[in-house]
């Protein structure tokens, strides 16, 4: 990826950098202080470029899991794991916070779980802390608040993490950097032929077949797949992501110098709300509809109860909700206008219709335009 790209200090004003534990933490459970010291050197020569970086750093868990000797990396119970991050995660940002300082920048630290950025008002507190610290040129280095966050409120990757703090922090690009040169064509460890794809203009299902087999094979903690929708994550909020390797020292001036990556290019940004809307990962139900349906949402109708087919899940008015084609392709997400008993009960209706099977006045629509994103 040459300095040309679009995640270079010159067209990329704020950059997040995610680096993952298998980069950041040798298999005997130490810090890989080395490579670290000149990831850090390539940040801070960024930063004298005038790009501004956030970090999202992983290896809480496998460094804390080697200093109380716990099995299993940490990971056998939940208990473990969050024992293991609270004492890694002191002794990470002390890393991060020394080598910066080496270069005279000031390193901040914030933890977060899922809920803090799904919840809208929480997102924007997140939002306001982040993108202050960066015009006071701090670092801040970001976790996952693993100590805390259970099973079902849990990012579990670092990758979707990374995704939703540019969104955040208002960032035009991420960089995750992993063990694998980017995005194949087919799985590369046993098909000679795969090819290196460069550039990704829209994530579809042919590129989603293309990360299933990679994830299969176990590249990578996260995998392929959950940097798929963190590129997805990322490009509805209007920000380039990039994977690349980052085994080799000085990862982000082997990049600069043309190094090999994938680069998944930013959609249109929409309105704040909207992008928020786009990031959030937890929907409560999902609304099927029709191709007469699924052609008017993409030339920016509101949804209609007539185009839905059926409704999965339970969901109150407010919640977001999914909406999915006959195929099972996820199109949109947006809030929902009526309960998920209600929408059950006026699927497939036209509006004049409605009003006799709920015994009042209908809403405009099952989800209104204003109220949700094309994915
Ligand atoms: N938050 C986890 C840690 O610090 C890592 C998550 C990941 O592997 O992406 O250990």
């Amino acid at each position: 990826m040459p300095m040309t790209s679009p995640l270079a200090p010159a067209r990329c004003p704020v950059l997040v950098v995610k680096v993952g534990s298998a980069l950041l933490v040798a298999p005997d459970g130490t810090v890989r202080r080395d490579w670290l010291a000149s990831l850090v050197a390539d940040i801070a020569a960024r930063i004298a470029d005038g790009q501004r970086i956030v970090i999202v750093s992983s290896g809480a868990i496998a460094l804390g899991a080697r200093r109380l000797g716990l099995p299993k990396g940490g990971r056998a119970s939940l208990e473990d794991a969050q024992a293991a991050a609270a004492t890694g995660q002191i002794a990470l940002s002390q890393c991060w916070a020394e080598l910066l300082g080496g270069h005279a920048i000031t390193a901040a630290q914030m933890l977060v779980t899922l809920d803090d950025l799904e919840d809208r008002r929480r997102f924007l507190n997140a939002s306001a802390t982040l993108r202050r610290l960066i015009a006071l040129d701090v670092v801040p280095v970001i976790n996952e608040n693993d100590s805390v966050a259970t099973e079902e409120i849990r990012f579990g990757d670092n990758d979707r993490l990374a995704a939703r703090i540019a969104q955040a922090a208002g960032a035009g690009g991420v960089l995750l950097l992993s063990d694998i040169d980017g995005l194949f064509t087919a799985n590369p460890k046993n098909n000679p032929d795969a090819k290196l794809v460069e550039n990704v203009a829209r994530i579809d299902a042919r590129i989603r077949a293309m990360a299933d087999g990679g994830s299969a094979s176990g590249m990578g903690s996260g995998g392929m797949l959950s940097k798929l929708e963190a590129a997805r994550i990322a490009t509805s909020a209007g920000a380039h992501l990039a994977i690349a390797n980052g085994t080799h020292d000085h990862p982000l001036a082997r990049l600069a110098n043309g190094g090999r990556c994938t680069v998944f290019i930013a959609g249109k940004q929409g309105k704040g709300r909207k992008l928020w809307l786009a990031g959030r990962m937890t929907a409560r139900g999902r609304i099927f509809v029709d191709a007469g349906a699924a052609a008017a949402l993409a030339k920016g109708s509101s949804l209609l109860a007539a185009g839905a087919t059926a409704i999965e899940g339970r969901f109150a008015r407010g919640d977001v909700v999914e909406v999915v084609t006959a195929s099972g392709e996820t199109i949109a997400r947006g809030l929902a206008e009526y309960d998920s008993t209600d929408a059950g009960r006026i699927t497939g209706l036209r509006s004049d219709a409605i009003a006799d099977v709920l015994g009042h006045a209908p809403r405009s629509a099952l989800v209104h335009r204003d109220q949700m994103v094309l994915l």
